[in-house]
């Protein structure tokens, strides 16, 4: 029997008629496949998270936050566990260290290193349907750490290498991956098929509909990955190598916002001071950045993504002071 995993995101997830709905799609699958779900958190509850940490106070500390956010995983593997065994069917709820995922020792943006199957494979052969928290892992020093924004995606297609897997289901609210965001742009048309390397190029620009790093992940180990729809009876899309032999046709655009900020000062060239204080903040911050152009008078750092003003006060303190 083949074993397939499907990954819902919180959109498909948000209130009990709608985990009805996965549920349904779920034992669809179970009648001629071993199946492994990965859930994210319903919602917007981790957003929710984030702001209940930042009301407490400006800078949660990471590994704590990590603890809280991991929680809304957690919630979600617990109902649909619940449900699908109130319907009859055998169940089994795992949170990402039961499930053997261990990361690297960074809270907030770890990456998944390992996992010990056992676990899992033990369940699917009692013919469980095995439910697994996404976004999140151990790392070696046992603590929670969760994957990224997005990151559940990461974990069902590490999942489906790691078990050697058939293909990867990950079901949002979209039909798949448009031409452009189907919300932004209502004549933006469905792909029914891209290449890997396409794929990690419009992850990696902001295109929410897929996390990057599972692509990465499903090229490195050939599992197919097909982007669909919880709500809509569609084809999808399917990632796989490709292969067109020659070809220029235009696959997507994307708009991302990102920051820009620059430090002007004469001379600011030679003063390595300033560059070593930039630095350490970017360091500290965990801030992914995309380039440094220096000028005689200018330092513009530009960030992959949006950077919050609490990084602009921090920069201004600490090279032009309080
Ligand atoms: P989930 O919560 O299930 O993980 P996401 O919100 O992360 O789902 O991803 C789905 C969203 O991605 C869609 O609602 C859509 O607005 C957005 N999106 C951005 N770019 C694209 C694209 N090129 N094709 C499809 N969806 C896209
Ligand atoms: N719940 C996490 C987030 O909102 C992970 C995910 O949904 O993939 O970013
Ligand atoms: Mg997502």
């Amino acid at each position: 029997m083949d074993t397939v995993v499907l990954k819902f995101g919180g959109s498909s997830v948000a209130n009990n008629e709608k985990l009805q709905i996965v549920a349904d799609k779920i034992i669809d699958f179970y009648k001629n496949n071993n199946v492994v779900v990965v859930v994210s958190a319903q919602g917007k509850t981790t957003d929710n998270l984030i702001k209940e940490a930042q009301s407490l106070c400006n800078n949660p500390d990471k590994r704590e936050l990590d603890v809280l956010l991991s929680t809304g995983e957690q919630i979600t593997i617990a109902k649909l566990a619940i449900l699908l065994k109130s319907l009859g069917y055998n169940a089994i709820s795992l949170t990402g260290w039961q499930a053997g995922i261990y990361t690297s020792d960074v809270n907030q943006d770890a990456i998944i290193k390992n996992i010990d199957t056992t676990r899992i494979n033990q369940e699917l052969e009692k013919r469980n349907i095995v439910i697994v928290a996404g976004f999140q892992g151990i790392t070696s020093n046992n603590d929670i750490a969760t994957l990224g924004r997005g990151g559940s995606d990461t974990t069902a297609v590490a999942i489906a290498a790691a078990i050697k897997s058939d293909k990867c289901y990950i079901y949002s609210d979209v039909d798949g991956v448009f031409t452009a965001d189907p919300r932004k742009v209502p004549n933006a048309k469905k792909l029914e098929n891209i290449s890997y390397e396409e794929m990690i190029e419009i992850s990696s620009e902001g295109a929410k509909v897929l996390h990057n790093r599972c692509i990465e992940i499903g090229e490195n180990h050939n599992i197919p990955i097909v982007a669909k729809s919880t709500f809509e009876e569609g084809t999808g899309t399917t990632i796989t190598h490709t292969d067109d032999i020659e070809g220029t046709v235009i696959k997507n655009i994307v708009k991302k916002e990102i920051s820009r900020i620059s430090i002007i000062g004469h001379g600011i060239i030679s003063n390595n001071d300033v560059y070593k204080k930039i630095m350490s903040i970017i360091e500290k911050n965990n801030l992914d950045v995309l380039t440094i152009d220096i000028s005689r008078s200018k330092i513009a750092i530009v960030f992959k993504n949006v950077v919050s003003d609490d990084i602009l006060k921090e920069l201004h303190d600490e090279v032009i002071g309080n």
